[in-house]
């Protein structure tokens, strides 16, 4: 980690991620929860045993004895979901006070996408080459036209706060994010799924190889316990046991959505559903 101190990792085509700071590792981790056993904690336990043991039973507090200070640089649409986490603290560059650079995020042509049709909030097939091409050239034409304005009204002394307000939401912003290491981790469980939009987890993805190196043993049970494990419901145990009972389990009586029943199969593909496809519609 003291190797990565203010070096930058590029994210996006503009975008970095740089540790500014960190405090604590692994050994403040389990150093904390054995003063809060006091002497109920098993002297032999090893630091790791007893940080797999903080992660399996949700004994989060030792984890933010650990503190990380980033500078990140991100197109404002991503900060503007980044920001949804509030357990941190920030402090981003001012578009009052300074004139911004103005650098946009522009997408790689292999990453536009299709609307999906199965996720609202997704992106599904790749766009046709052609098509990719078109919409490349429409953005970066609108931002240089708003980056146009912006350096216009800047010159002709507008002031700063009302020039920057026609660019776009790709505009690169820039901030240090302060966070402890356990909303860190509940930052990278979001961020880093599938689910969360492929500009955010980029950097999500930048930050775990770095906290990776940092607390190693904490990773280590988080992908075991966090990123590797499947939550099931009370009914959707059920349907596993009655699966592995070796009973037939229709959609209609297994007390499941249609989408949970769809993301119960994704979870545990070994298991053998065939024989439970017939009830679904
Ligand atoms: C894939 C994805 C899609 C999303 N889509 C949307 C969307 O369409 N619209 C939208 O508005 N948001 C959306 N979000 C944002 C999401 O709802 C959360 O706001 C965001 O992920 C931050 O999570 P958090 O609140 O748990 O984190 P933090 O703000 O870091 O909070 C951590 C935890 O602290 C507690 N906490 C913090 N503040 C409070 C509070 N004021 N009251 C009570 N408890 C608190 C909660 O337990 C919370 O889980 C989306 C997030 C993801 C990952």
């Amino acid at each position: 980690m003291e190797a990565r101190l203010g070096v930058a990792v590029p994210v996006l085509d503009h975008g970095l991620v740089r540790v500014i700071d960190y405090m604590g590792d692994d050994a403040s981790i389990a150093q904390a929860a054995r003063v809060s056993y006091g002497g109920g904690s098993r002297p032999t336990r090893s630091d790791r045993d007893l940080i797999r043991y903080l992660m399996r039973h949700r004994h989060t507090s030792p984890f933010e004895m650990c503190e990380i200070k980033l500078h990140v640089k991100l197109p404002i649409f991503v900060a503007r979901q980044w920001i949804r986490h509030r357990t941190a603290s920030v402090n981003e560059v001012s578009g009052r006070y300074s004139v911004l650079d103005a650098e946009v995020y522009i997408p790689r042509a292999e990453d536009l996408a299709e609307q999906s049709t199965s996720n609202r909030q997704g992106g599904g097939a790749a766009l046709a080459p052609g098509l990719a091409s078109e919409v490349l050239d429409v953005l970066r034409l609108d931002a240089s036209r708003a980056q146009g304005t912006y350096g216009r009204l800047i010159d002709e002394g507008v002031s700063r706060e009302l020039a920057r307000i026609g660019l776009g939401l790709n505009t690169y912003t820039q901030w240090v994010w302060k966070v402890d290491l356990h909303n860190l981790l509940h930052f990278l469980a979001l961020r880093m799924d599938r689910h969360a939009q492929r500009e955010i987890r980029v950097y999500a993805d930048a930050i775990a190889e770095a906290v990776r190196e940092w607390v190693p043993m904490t990773w280590e049970a988080f992908e075991d316990y966090r990123l590797g494990a499947v939550t099931l419901s009370r009914q959707e145990v059920e349907v596993v046991r009655r699966r592995l009972r070796g009973e037939m389990v229709l959609w209609a009586d297994s007390g499941l959505g249609l989408r949970e029943w769809d993301e119960l199969h994704e979870a545990l593909p070994e298991v053998d559903w065939d024989v439970a496809l017939g009830g679904a519609p």
